[in-house]
């Protein structure tokens, strides 16, 4: 049985004093959902307070992103082991990483191992874009984003690997892909190229997310399929009522 995870991204928002504002007010709402892996990621600058507020509670905390070098003259970036400091996970090749930030499938893979060698539970995002959807192109999009980012890994590395199924058309917008929907890419075009290659049992114990204007409304809906294991959140995030309906709503899976 895969643990649900609900993991919300709160992007360039929140100072460290609104963020521990944040998680003050969540956490006791949220602290008795056991069942649920549940995990926030301020941006860099909040990560240390926000950090030291929940240490010792069960919320996890993670960056949105990482560099793959251990050091050196890489201004700006920031490496594995100073995100380690603070954090149990990262999220790698956000939607808005790619689209803004240059991020590609070979930078994602880099990522991603130089996460996983240190020790954090990698949120490996992928997901189409609305003119690939109309284009037919899911199956190659998400597909290739799935093998491309997590090749060469050794199979056991895979338990510290969640991926996050995240239609770029559905963030921010307000517009959520249908329930089933998602499920079947996950399904389909996530855990078949994990299958291939890995094995069967790594596909079918890998957590798969769905992202994409999940809300505590139609959180429950997303839940309710098999292959979709909980949600990576953006705007819902920051609203600790709708954070906590999500939270909720992962417990009943
Ligand atoms: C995200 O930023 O990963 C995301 C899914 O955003 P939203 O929930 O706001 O669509």
């Amino acid at each position: 049985m895969r643990k649900p995870f609900v993991a919300g991204n709160w992007k360039m928002n929140k100072t460290s004093a609104q963020g521990v504002a944040l998680v003050n007010e969540l956490l006791p709402a949220i602290i008795g959902y056991d069942r649920v892996e549940r995990v926030v990621c301020p941006s860099y600058l909040a990560v240390p307070a926000v950090s030291a507020r929940l240490q010792g509670s069960p919320v996890g905390v993670g960056t949105q992103d990482l560099y793959w070098e251990t050091s050196g003259a890489y201004t700006g970036e920031v490496a594995p082991d100073m995100v380690k400091e603070f954090c149990q996970y990262v999220i790698i090749g956000h939607s808005e990483r790619r689209a803004k930030f240059g991020e590609t499938d070979e930078s994602v893979n880099k990522k991603v191992k130089a996460a996983l060698a240190a020790g954090l539970v990698a949120i490996m995002c992928v997901g189409e874009t609305l003119e690939e959807n109309e284009a037919g192109q899911t199956e190659a999009v998400v597909s290739r984003q799935v093998r491309e980012g997590l090749n060469g890994l050794v199979t056991a590395a895979m338990e510290n690997v969640v991926i996050a199924y995240e239609p770029v058309w559905a963030i921010g917008t307000g517009r959520a892909a249908s329930a089933e929907g998602a499920n079947a890419v996950i399904k389909d075009f996530i855990r078949k190229p994990v299958a291939a290659l890995f094995d069967e049992k790594t596909a079918q114990s890998v957590r798969v997310l769905y992202g994409g204007s999940v809300t505590g409304a139609n959180a429950r809906e997303f839940f309710s399929q098999p292959d979709i294991d909980g949600a990576l959140v953006g705007g819902a995030s920051l609203k600790p009522v709708d954070f906590t309906a999500i939270v909720a709503a992962a417990a009943e899976r």
